[in-house]
């Protein structure tokens, strides 16, 4: 964690430096609050390095609760793939698991608290009269006609609905603030409806459940979070965090604090759309490599230390966070540049005949230029070879520093090779390489001339076959959701995922899942989780390319 641990400052540290230094608080915890109603992307990998990552760097605490209070939505599935992905980022919550259902009691209690308060109500008005009511952003609302119920008549009212005696949708609990308030929000929000729907932790216990708005606030002071931080969208929200805590007997009051959400280009950070991919089958599930999920990304080979790297350079901040892939996959790049071996694969190959050489040699290479830690493992030569198909090139471009027919290249690790002859099928397509080789430029130069190129190769008889996958953008434009009137399944690109059968040098036959390797040449490869087997079928998933292909359309 060497770099990723020095944390660059932003408002929100600043803030808690000061709470800090003013005694308003000894030490701090946050949050990380998902809904288990779907697998987390990108944008929750920033929350949770923001959340963790405060909580690590002031020796404070962060829980994980979820916000389970949309029990048609939630899913088993969905709470442990997010446990599995917060831990496999590197962070553990405080204790316990949290969930807001253990506090529908709790919940409950203090809705009656507001109603002899006067300050809820039962409310009979249907959903459609109740956006009529609501007014709209330049009208104020009216009150509801049942706004001016007893304290008596909606305590009865509110333990009637508990007890399921109305329909679903019937009723509504209601906070009695201000219908003319010039925040919608504040617009004698619901507090509670009737759902019929069986909940994954408290069964069919409860026939109503509390609003987000309301549960969030109260959960956030029962846990006593310090300071309760999300995203942009919920800053109109605030008032209504404060109003619902400062109304109820709770002692905690946490402050709420909001930073921008992350959207990053040619994807979507939407949990909604997202599974609309998976569900249309558009993708293979929410772990596939194309998606910007945690698990896609997994699986796709990123690390752990390069997502949080990528958290710390896109920072904090209150300003919009439409970030570059380029900068994601830089951070990715960086940290493989460093931990991932070298080996070499072909994945276009190309037939080469050495013509002058018979037999078998192996020598020996390292598998990392700067960590001899890594190791060695021996490259094989033989006379049936294959090379990328695009290091040839009959008629060679200008400045072209690989092989043509009549010219020279180092093989890597081996000799120089002349290219002889180029075998045509009927089509004209090269389909063999005839070449010889340089028999005294074994590890040593030639005598009397330059070779520049250097390309990687495989010896036929050692190499093993593998199913490489390659992924590019899984959208064609940078903001596939930004227009409303055109589905964003428009904009999905057609070749996001090829599959090739190329071949890998016998060095990573026995590599387990999710092992890491800079393929020379062609970029970081990672076996695949789910379909690789360890002396079996080999499947790499390309991860990321060498170098930035994003920028330049
Ligand atoms: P989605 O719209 O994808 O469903 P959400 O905000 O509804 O996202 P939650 O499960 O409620 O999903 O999110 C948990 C936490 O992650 C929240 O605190 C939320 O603010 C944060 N979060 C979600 N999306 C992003 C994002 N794109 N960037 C930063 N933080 C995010
Ligand atoms: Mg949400």
């Amino acid at each position: 964690m060497s770099s990723t641990h020095v944390a660059a400052s932003n408002f929100i540290r600043t803030i808690i430096d000061g709470d800090l230094a003013s005694g308003r608080h000894s030490s701090i915890v946050t949050r990380f609050p998902p809904e288990p109603n779907g697998y987390l992307h990108v944008g929750h990998a920033k929350s949770i390095c923001l959340n963790f990552g405060l909580a690590r760097d002031y020796q404070g605490k962060c829980n994980l609760r979820f916000d389970d209070t949309n029990p048609e939505k939630e899913s088993e599935e969905y709470a442990l793939s997010i446990q599995e992905d917060v831990r496999w980022l590197g962070f553990e919550w405080n204790g316990e698991v949290h969930w807001a259902s253990d506090y529908f009691d709790d919940l409950y209690n203090f809705a009656v608290e507001l109603i002899n308060k006067g300050l809820a109500y039962v409310d009979d008005l249907t959903p459609e009269e109740m956006r009529e009511y609501r007014g709209t952003l330049k009208e104020a609302g009216r009150n509801s006609p049942y706004r001016d119920r007893t304290v008596t008549e909606n305590l009865a009212l509110f333990a009637h609905m508990k007890a399921g005696e109305f329909a679903d949708g019937a009723k509504v609990l209601r906070a009695k603030i201000d219908m003319a308030s010039s925040n919608i929000n504040m617009r004698d929000p619901a507090l509670y409806r009737i759902r019929r729907a069986h909940h994954i932790r408290t069964g069919d216990k409860w026939c109503i459940y509390p609003m987000y708005d309301y549960t969030h606030c109260i959960s956030d002071a029962l846990e006593g979070i310090t300071h309760s931080i999300c995203t942009l969208e919920f800053e109109d929200h605030r008032p209504l965090y404060d109003w619902v805590l400062d109304n109820l007997s709770i002692a905690c009051h946490p402050r709420q604090y909001e930073f921008s959400r992350l959207e990053l280009q040619y994807t979507i950070t939407s949990k909604r759309k997202l599974l609309q991919l998976v569900t249309s089958k558009r993708v293979n599930g929410w772990d596939d490599p194309r998606m910007p999920t945690i698990s896609g990304m997994r699986r796709r080979g990123y690390t752990p230390e390069g997502i949080r790297e990528f958290a710390k350079r896109i920072g904090v901040s209150r300003s919009g966070n439409n970030v570059d892939m380029a900068v994601m996959e830089g951070a990715i790049r960086e940290d493989l540049e460093a931990i991932a071996p070298r080996v070499v694969a072909v994945i276009n190959p190309l037939k080469v005949t050495i013509t002058n050489y018979e037999g078998a040699l192996t020598r020996e290479a390292d598998f990392h230029p700067q960590h001899p830690e890594f190791g060695s493992r021996q490259v094989a030569f033989c006379p049936e070879l294959v090379i990328e198909a695009d290091d040839f090139a009959e008629v060679p471009p200008d400045g072209w520093k690989r092989l043509t027919l009549g010219g020279e290249i180092r093989l890597r690790h081996s000799y120089v090779m002349r290219c002889d002859e180029a075998i045509k099928d009927a089509a004209g397509n090269v389909v063999e390489l005839r070449c010889s080789i340089d028999h005294a430029t074994l590890g040593k130069n030639p005598e009397g001339r330059k070779v520049k190129g250097v390309i990687h190769f495989l010896s036929v008889e050692h190499a093993l076959p593998a199913e490489i996958r390659l992924y590019d953008r899984l959208f064609t434009v940078a903001e596939p959701d930004a227009d409303k009137d055109v589905d964003f399944f428009t904009y999905l690109n057609p070749e996001s995922l090829t599959v090739v059968q190329g071949y890998v040098e016998a060095a990573v036959q026995d590599a387990a899942p999710e092992t890491r390797y800079q393929f020379e040449r062609l970029g970081y490869f990672c076996t695949d989780r789910r379909d690789h087997q360890a002396g079996g079928k080999l499947v790499f998933n390309r991860t990321v390319t060498l170098k930035d292909s994003w920028t330049k359309s």
